[in-house]
């Protein structure tokens, strides 16, 4: 990892429970303030570089902590990674991978579905070996309409 960024010593500790709200709110857009109250907005460079890396973390807990973060701090930059853990063993993780990439009300409106991946959330609806995941997954892919 680049020492550079200063980022990356608060990534790992993010699996320490009792630092975690603090931790996730000094990586957000405006540490200190709601995730309610940011919706949608960007973070820094630094910052999202190192929600990127948290998403490789070996704690599922902390995989899904930096999901919900880049749901409410939407990037483009993110999508490959975040569609990686639609893979993932952890089934909440994979349940917390569809919501960053489907839910709009997090982001302020900015919902990153596209065909592509609408494509493996359809996969995900049909195949996925988890109940929830499925579910929700198909809930996604009905919202869009049929399949063209
Ligand atoms: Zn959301």
């Amino acid at each position: 990892m680049p020492a550079e960024n200063p980022y990356f010593d608060v990534v790992d500790r993010l699996k320490i429970k009792e630092q975690r709200y603090v931790l996730a709110s000094s990586l957000s857009a405006r540490p200190g303030t709601r995730p309610s109250e940011q919706r949608g907005e960007k973070v820094s460079a630094q910052k999202l570089e190192a929600l990127i890396w948290g998403l490789s973390h070996d704690n599922p807990v902390v995989r899904w902590q930096y999901l919900q973060l880049l749901d409410t701090h939407p990037d483009q930059r993110a999508v490959p990674a975040i569609l990686g853990l639609l893979d993932d063993p952890v089934p909440r993780v994979r349940w917390h991978a569809l919501h960053a990439v489907e839910c709009d009300v997090c982001k302020g409106g900015e919902s990153l579905l596209e065909d592509p991946i609408l494509a493996k959330i359809r996969e995900l609806a049909g195949q996925d070996e988890n109940k929830r995941v499925r579910a929700y997954a198909r809930r996604i892919a009905d919202s869009q309409g049929p399949e063209a």
